[in-house]
């Protein structure tokens, strides 16, 4: 089956989109009978460099060329480039085998006169992938240029061609496709194949072309083959293509924005665990969620006035930037993005100092789960740590039993050392029971420190989102009803921000807690 980038490759000058500073130059070339005998097009893929050089290679050997420049496509030189046969068009394709061979032959085949046509056009794609001794041959040809032979030299990276080639060309540099041109070109394409197409579907589509027409042309071949099923419907809808492509809808990601600008680490979970669980792809969620903030981001730029988002908006860019880095490298390829939240989250210290206690919980966790880990396994930790998410229900619950009980807290400072030894020693038991009532509590404590300053037991954590957490009037209460209970004392406890240093507390066993918690 031909591709739908062959098939709706540009036949005339015209019907290439989106590099007009190129093509407006090059008719008007062919209109004044100026021509290069080498060109070099230049550019990011799927941009049409090849496609050009074909049309250019047609227009010069067409025997019917229109005054503004266009080939006619009825002679038969057209006809013959159009269906690739014509013996006087030879495209080598500098990275493969045989276009090292060819580019051998080049200089005794090179003084031939053409065959069919005007001109004998060489395309030479990929350029850049030439060996030194085919330069050198190239070169020579470019320095004595054979009577009607042109060079058309094409590539994705101009900067590794040796400037003694560069200078002997006519250079153009393609522009990657803009949204206006991939729209265009893309709406072309779906109509002629008889389809049609909701705004927010082509919108999909352009993004997952990234700048390329070939890119976008291979997308929406895909997305055409599978919504042309048999049935009656020919219109493409936007959750055709997220289903098509696994994208995660845009109402997804929007949400999971306001949530961590928000500062609100339940909601951004439970949408990340969502995500997850719907078996989406998550780099391509964090992809997702980068092009929109982008998106935002410019647009708070150009349009001042909520000025303060800004901020936020670029550290969501760094951490999840960030995560899909680190995803590539991870077992569990969630935990980046979940520690990008925690970061983003709680991001009024700077952010290396503060999460130190989240990034070496998280590196336990990490450590822990061995290298050719069982789905089963991957299964169990998914399941701990979507818990993670405090359970609301769970906390009022709690918070009944504690009002029947009517628990008074007493502040009792004349004990304070028996009081810290007796948490110490059952700080293990706490931390169960604890984990009982709230994941996450439990997730804070192992990455808080105990001890005792100025007469009172104080618990150290690393950020204030975390001693936010911990100050909550409810969670107080659950944990010194929980310290209570185990210890017979009744205790108050701060909060306070201090760098922790897990691995030298072995009094507390964090490490080990954290294993208990997560496996
Ligand atoms: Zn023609």
């Amino acid at each position: 089956m031909q591709t739908l980038y062959r098939k709706y490759r540009a036949a005339n000058f015209d019907q290439l989109i989106g590099q007009d500073h190129i093509v407006k130059i090059i008719k008007q070339s062919i209109i004044e009978n100026r021509i290069s005998h080498a060109y070099l097009f230049t550019g990011p893929r799927g941009t049409g460099k090849t496609s050009l050089a074909r049309l250019l290679a047609k227009v010069l050997n067409c025997k019917d060329i229109s005054p503004a420049g266009e080939p006619c496509n009825k002679c038969s030189s057209c006809n013959a480039i159009n269906k690739g046969n014509f013996m006087d068009l030879i495209e080598i394709d500098a990275a493969s085998n045989r276009g090292i061979e060819e580019i051998r032959d080049l200089k005794e085949k090179i003084n031939f006169l053409p065959v069919e046509g005007k001109k004998k056009v060489y395309i030479i794609d990929e350029v850049h992938m030439m060996t030194t001794e085919a330069f050198n041959a190239l070169l020579k040809t470019l320095e004595e240029p054979p009577q009607n032979v042109i060079f058309i030299l094409a590539t994705t990276e101009p900067h590794k061609l040796p400037l003694t080639i560069i200078s002997r060309t006519q250079r153009f540099d393609f522009k990657q496709a803009d949204n206006k041109s991939l729209n265009q070109k893309l709406k072309y394409i779906i109509d002629s194949e008889g389809f049609s197409i909701d705004e927010g579907a082509l919108e999909l589509i352009i993004r997952a072309g990234q700048g390329s027409f070939r890119d976008a042309e291979t997308v929406l071949e895909k997305v055409l083959s599978s919504v042309d099923n048999g049935k009656n419907s020919k219109t493409i809808t936007r959750s055709n293509i997220e289903n098509i492509l696994s994208f995660v809808s845009i109402e997804v990601v929007r949400n999971f924005i306001e949530a961590l600008i928000a500062n609100d680490l339940n909601r951004s979970l439970e949408v990340l665990h969502k995500v997850w669980e719907d078996g989406m792809n998550l780099f391509q969620f964090t992809k997702e969620v980068l092009d929109e903030v982008r998106v935002q981001l410019l647009k708070k730029v150009i349009n001042p006035g909520a000025n303060n988002q800004n901020k936020k908006l670029i550290m969501i860019i760094k951490e999840m930037n960030q995560a899909s880095n680190e995803m590539k490298n991870n077992m569990l390829n969630i935990l980046p993005v979940e520690i990008a939240i925690f970061n983003i989250v709680s991001d009024e210290l700077p952010i290396n100092k503060e999460t130190k206690g989240i990034t070496a919980r998280n590196s336990v966790i990490k450590s822990e789960v061995p290298k050719d880990i069982n789905p089963k396994i991957t299964q169990e930790v998914k399941k701990e740590v979507k818990e993670v998410i405090p359970d609301k229900k769970q906390e009022k619950v709690i918070e009944e039993k504690i009002e029947d009980k009517k628990v008074i807290i007493q502040k009792d400072n004349s004990n304070i050392e028996e009081q810290f030894k007796k948490i110490k020693e059952n700080w293990s038991e706490i931390l169960i029971k604890v984990r009982e009532f709230n994941h996450f509590l439990t997730a804070i404590l192992t990455s808080a420190k105990l001890d005792i300053k100025e007469g009172e037991i104080v618990f150290s954590v690393n950020s204030t989102f975390h001693k936010k957490r911990l100050d909550n009037v409810e969670t107080k209460k659950i944990l010194q009803k929980i310290i209570q209970e185990l210890t017979g004392e009744n205790i108050d406890f701060q909060c306070i921000i201090q760098k922790v240093d897990l691995k030298n507390d072995s009094a507390m066993n964090n490490e080990k807690m954290v294993e208990d918690i997560f496996n």
